[in-house]
């Protein structure tokens, strides 16, 4: 996409946004990651969020940590695209990471849940919605119990929420079942790149 710079009257590339959500554990960190290797031009939008680091977790790399004090400023300053109540904590989008990479013409991937996906599309009406759906809800369990990093109790709320999200996988412009994580990713990169030929 190019929009003429009424400046400079040269052609400046705004890029586009893309937004990937689904339940947790279904391969939406996996996707991402092979997303941002592969597709050059695409940055990653780092997050706020008020819950704690898990282990191996850097402050700044996969989340800004922040507290529920910080995070209710920055609500009340309107600094966010988007946030939401997530699985008990607090997550957002800062507007500004996203408008400068845009206006800098990097494509932007936001991985977020469906509350915040829904505000992103009311607000960037030209943004790209996908949602990474499961091949069942047992393989989902499976994944979840096998990525080790939350309790059971843990694990079942998030099941729980997981079948609220599925029922809104039709607000969004693709749906990528990812059973088999090559042709996932395949796909997921098929969507990426025929949106920034267009
Ligand atoms: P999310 O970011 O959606 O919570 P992750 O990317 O952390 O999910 O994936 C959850 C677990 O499932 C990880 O252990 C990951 O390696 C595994 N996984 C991801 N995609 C697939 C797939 N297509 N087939 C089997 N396992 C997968
Ligand atoms: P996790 O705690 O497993 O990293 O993420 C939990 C959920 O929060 C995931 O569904 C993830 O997509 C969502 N999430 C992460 N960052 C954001 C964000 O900035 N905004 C919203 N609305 N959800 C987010």
């Amino acid at each position: 996409m190019c929009r003429e710079d009424s400046r400079t009257s040269s052609k400046h590339r705004v890029g586009s946004l893309f937004v990937l959500s689904g339940p947790s554990g279904v391969g939406k960190g996996t996707l991402r990651e092979h997303a941002l290797n592969n597709i050059a031009n695409l940055v990653y939008s780092i997050s706020c969020t008020t819950r704690q680091p898990r282990p191996g977790e850097t402050d700044g790399v996969e989340y800004r940590f922040i507290s529920h004090e910080k995070f209710k400023q920055d609500i009340s300053e309107n600094l966010f695209l988007e946030y939401a109540h997530v699985h008990n904590d607090y997550y957002g989008t800062l507007k500004a990471d996203v408008e400068s990479a845009l206006n800098s013409g990097h494509d932007v991937l936001l991985e977020i849940d469906v509350q915040g996906a829904l505000q992103v599309r009311e607000k960037m009406p030209q943004a790209v919605l996908i949602f990474i759906a499961p091949p069942s809800v047992q393989e989902l369990e499976r994944r979840l119990t096998k990525r080790n990093t939350e309790s059971q109790e843990v694990i079942r709320t998030r099941l729980n929420n997981a079948l609220r999200e599925l029922e809104l996988q039709d607000k969004y412009n693709h749906v990528i079942i990812n059973d088999d994580l090559e042709r996932a990713s395949q796909e997921l990169r098929n969507i990426i790149m025929n949106n920034y030929e267009s």
